[in-house]
Parts: C-alpha cells; sequence; structure tokens
C-alpha cells in the first residue's frame, strides 16, 4: 500500500486560522471530511495520527510514536537520552511512504520537527467528528419524546 500524503509546508495563515475558529457549520461536507480523514492517516498504524505528529524531511508526517517504533527497529541499539552509548551519534530509518532514508542526530525522532499544522488540524477534525455525532443524537431524542418518534417509518 501506497499512502501519498501530501501536505504543502504549514504556512502562518492556516496555522492561525485553525487555532482561532470555533466548529462552523458542517453539514453536507461528508465527501470532504471523508477525503481529509484519509490525509491525516497514519501509514504505520494506519489510524489517524496521534499527536505529536513529526514532519520528516521528504514531507511526509507520522505519529512520533510511530517513527520512534520503526527508528527503534532500524537502529536496536540507539538508546535515546542516554548520550554515553550512542558511539555513532547518530541513526537513520527509512520513510514508510516514499523510502527516503531520515538521518537523525542523538536527539532521534525528538530532533524531528512536528507539524502543528497536521495537529490542529486533526483536532478540529475530532471536535466537528464529535459535535457531528451529538447532533444527531440530540435530534434523535427530541424527536423521540416530543413528537412520539416522527424519525421512524410510519
Ligand atoms: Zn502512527
Ligand atoms: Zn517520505
Amino acid at each position: 500500500m501506497n499512502f501519498a500524503l501530501g501536505f504543502k509546508p504549514p504556512t502562518a495563515a492556516a496555522a492561525t486560522a485553525a487555532g482561532s475558529s470555533g466548529p462552523g457549520p458542517g453539514s453536507g461536507s461528508g465527501a470532504t471530511m471523508e477525503n481529509l480523514e484519509k490525509q491525516l492517516i497514519c501509514p504505520v498504524c494506519l489510524e489517524m495520527f496521534s499527536k505529536p505528529v513529526i514532519i520528516l524531511p521528504c514531507q511526509h508526517n507520522l505519529c512520533r510514536k510511530c517513527a520512534n517504533d520503526i527508528f527503534q527497529s532500524a537502529n536496536p541499539l540507539w538508546q535515546s537520552r542516554s548520550a554515553a552509548s550512542v558511539a555513532a551519534g547518530s541513526g537513520r530509518f527509512r520513510c514508510p511512504s516514499c523510502r527516503h532514508e531520515v538521518v537523525l542526530d542523538r536527539h532521534g525522532v525528538y530532533g524531528l520537527q512536528r507539524n502543528l499544522l497536521v495537529e490542529n488540524i486533526i483536532d478540529i477534525y475530532r471536535q466537528q467528528e464529535s459535535s457531528r455525532r451529538v447532533n444527531q443524537q440530540v435530534k434523535l431524542l427530541l424527536c423521540a419524546s416530543i413528537n412520539g418518534g416522527c424519525c421512524k417509518n410510519k
């Protein structure tokens, strides 16, 4: 499987807009949300990215814990935070999406840049998802209690 995760580099405008806006009108955006969800799937765990999200030099994104898993299995002798045991001083692993080799310094995956834009998008997406679900439940409850169940087929 080959996930082409093509996020453009974060722009200041998008980052600030993402931080300040509340849940907007979400009706009629089902397809958009589905496409968006595909962009937010980690190629390693195949779930939505879990924070913190890091961005590789090849512009692909990974959960930091997934990047760490790959990195640890590629460099079994490398141990984070114990500089004494790091003889070479660097480790490397390959991007699971494009096989680009990523070279890490002694900070390991903690030295990689976080992708705050993706983290913001995930936050907003989760908010939208939960408010959509709540709205549906509220509608059903109201319907059942007030109208005696107009949502059911008569
Ligand atoms: Zn992951
Ligand atoms: Zn890549």
